[in-house]
């Protein structure tokens, strides 16, 4: 869809959202736990008239309003149709809709027939498919809501109530498609109670209730909103539909720190008796918690070599089999995953990819663009980018279909934690992320702090710049390194006999990360020698900091792991890891180049 589409598709779904204020919904149910009973009390929360029509419950009052079996017995003027009911009744419906004078024919999340729109358009009538008026009403009117989901809306002018709209041009809405853009708008409209232009830190743990009925409608999951800061924060939600947005998904839930991320993703797939396969490759910290703390759980993790696609294809035959996992680009020694190929094995089997693009960012990577179904960062890197907030997310494209391939019972089954309601069937698309939410942070409590929300939110307003300089400094650095007598190789995918360097051709934009490893021709304690002697680069465990740092991988990170581990994973006793920096090249060149003279 082109740009201008898009803004006047919201643009058109908010002028009906503030036009139309009589809805009757066909196929309403009398039953507090369906779907179309969960819409019919958020529109009347917000100030519709919501007429019930169901023959079944005819004569009896469903949420304060009397229900008739049909649209034309309704005794007034009605606005807007909302079809809850399969599309094989849609063009009848459109048709005694078109009947009775209303305006807008709707049809809910799921539902589409082409015939109801043929005869709406044909008639002059607004119509609207695939669609749900809560969320839509919710996303339009500013509303932070229960998760951070990606509105794809930006403005400097500070959100208000839909109606009346901001008296501005377009309703003081734009979009944009470009990370630079998004970077530093996306999530942020000015503060809608004070004006406050940077996004405040919400230092609270709670929000208040309007009354007990909000209270009963926000703990049901009817209404989004915040209850308490374990499940969900505003700025915390800022953060999510910012990162979230880089990656043009649907929505993210951020988390503590990347591992809780990793946990975050996982929990809504796995169940006690399933299993992950996983990049033999993958950052030490995650072998260790998928191999050795997820065992915990009953979930089991095969880590297999993802360069080779026949061993993935055999991997995933396993019926247990709930989930692939593998980097973008790994941690530490760049390998670049296929990973196209990856999501066509996946999915052939009926299972989600999940990409770790810790190292990549959105700003040379979006996984979601070549299959990725989840996407999940470490913001303690380049995404907050200082060095100084720990965090993690992850980010929903939201294209998964959780009904269909192998069994994902927590999304498909009904929850007793949440009076049995279905949460694929309730809320479609965003099942994945409002599980994340009202299941997995509410009873595994890995929250982010508000704080370390903000300055990843800041951190973020400048990652498309850091990361071009982070990737040019690289390039001088891996060049400088590659010539250097005492280095044996350098894996770098900028080199072109590099074996990822076509992959990462195909999948990344502007450069190659700036984490690499190099060899030294020397040993163990020539690495430690050279370790020990730089004076600029940091000795530490971290990446993605404005500051470089440097680390030897056998001593420290991957430590915990057994020789075969460490074999499978690349790691050699002289290999070195680093994560250029953000300081003038040439400073960073003459550190290395004396502490090697010493090594
Ligand atoms: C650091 C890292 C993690 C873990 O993130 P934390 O924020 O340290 O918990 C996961 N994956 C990759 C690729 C990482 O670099």
């Amino acid at each position: 869809m082109t740009l201008k589409k898009n803004i006047e598709n919201d643009m058109f779904i908010a002028d009906i959202l503030s036009k139309n204020k009589i809805i009757a919904m066909v196929g309403a149910s009398k039953n507090w736990k369906r779907p179309s009973n969960f819409v019919m009390k958020y529109l009347q929360k917000h100030g519709y008239k919501v007429i019930p029509v169901n023959p079944s419950s005819a004569g009896e009052y469903i949420l304060g309003e009397l229900c008739y079996a049909s649209l034309e017995e309704i005794p007034f003027q009605i606005d807007m149709v909302n079809i809850f009911r399969p599309d094989q009744f849609c063009p009848g419906i459109t048709k005694e809709a078109i009947k009775i004078g209303a305006k807008t024919i709707w049809m809910q999340l799921g539902i589409k027939s082409e015939e109801a729109i043929k005869i709406a358009k044909k008639n002059n009538k607004n119509i609207i498919f695939d669609k749900c008026p809560k969320m839509e009403h919710s996303k339009l009117s500013g509303a932070l809501g229960l998760a951070g989901f990606n509105s794809n809306l930006i403005s400097s002018k500070r959100s208000v109530p839909l109606s009346p709209p901001p008296a501005s041009r377009n309703g003081g809405i734009v979009k944009s498609n470009e990370l630079e853009t998004l970077a530093i708008h996306a999530g942020t409209r000015p503060d809608s109670a004070t004006g406050s232009r940077s996004m405040p830190i919400y230092q609270t743990t709670s929000y208040i209730f309007d009354d007990t009925d909000h209270a009963a409608s926000l703990f049901n999951l009817q209404e989004p909103g915040n209850i308490y800061s374990r499940l969900s924060n505003p700025t915390v939600s800022a953060l999510e539909q910012r990162i979230s947005a880089l990656d043009d998904g649907l929505g993210a839930c951020c988390a503590a720190s990347g591992h809780a991320a990793q946990l975050l993703a996982l929990f809504p797939i796995m169940e006690p008796g399933t299993k992950i396969v996983a990049s033999s490759k993958l950052y030490g910290g995650s072998i260790t918690q998928f191999t050795k703390t997820f065992k915990n759980f009953s979930w089991d993790a095969e880590l297999v070599d993802v360069y080779d696609l026949d061993a993935v294809r055999l991997a995933v035959q396993d019926p247990s089999v709930r989930v692939l996992f593998a980097e973008s680009l790994a941690n530490p020694d760049g390998n670049v995953s296929d990973i196209s190929s990856l999501a066509d094995i996946a999915h052939e089997v009926g299972i989600p990819l999940i990409i770790d693009n810790t190292m990549a960012t959105p700003i040379i990577c979006q996984p979601g663009k070549f299959g990725a179904d989840l996407i999940i960062y470490s913001t303690t890197k380049f995404l907050s980018g200082h060095g100084n907030a720990m965090g993690g997310a992850v980010v929903d494209m939201g294209k998964f279909k959780w009904n269909t391939g192998r069994e994902f019972s927590k999304l498909t089954k009904p929850d007793p934690s949440y009076h049995d309601i279905n949460f694929y069937e309730t809320f479609g698309n965003h099942a994945f992320i409002n599980y994340c939410h009202a299941c997995v942070m509410r009873d595994l409590g890995a929250t982010m702090a508000p704080l370390n929300a903000y300055l990843t939110l800041i951190g973020l307003e400048t990652l498309p710049l850091r990361m071009r300089q982070h990737m040019k400094n690289a390039e001088k650095i891996a060049q400088f390194l590659n010539k250097h007598p005492k280095v044996s190789y350098v894996s770098w995918a900028g080199f072109e006999e590099n074996t990822f360097h076509k992959l990462a051709k195909k999948h990344f934009k502007d450069g190659y990360g700036s984490v690499f490893t190099f060899s030294l021709k020397d040993g163990y304690d020539a690495a430690v020698r050279l370790v020990e002697n730089c004076n600029l680069i940091s000795h530490l465990a971290n990446v993605g900091d404005t500051k470089s740092l440097i680390v030897h991988p056998a001593s420290t990170t991957h430590r915990q792991l057994n020789e075969e581990q460490k074999q499978n994973s690349g790691i050699n006793d002289s290999m070195i890891r680093l994560s250029i920096g953000l300081e003038n090249y040439k400073d960073i060149i003459e550190d290395l180049k004396g502490a090697l003279e010493i090594v």
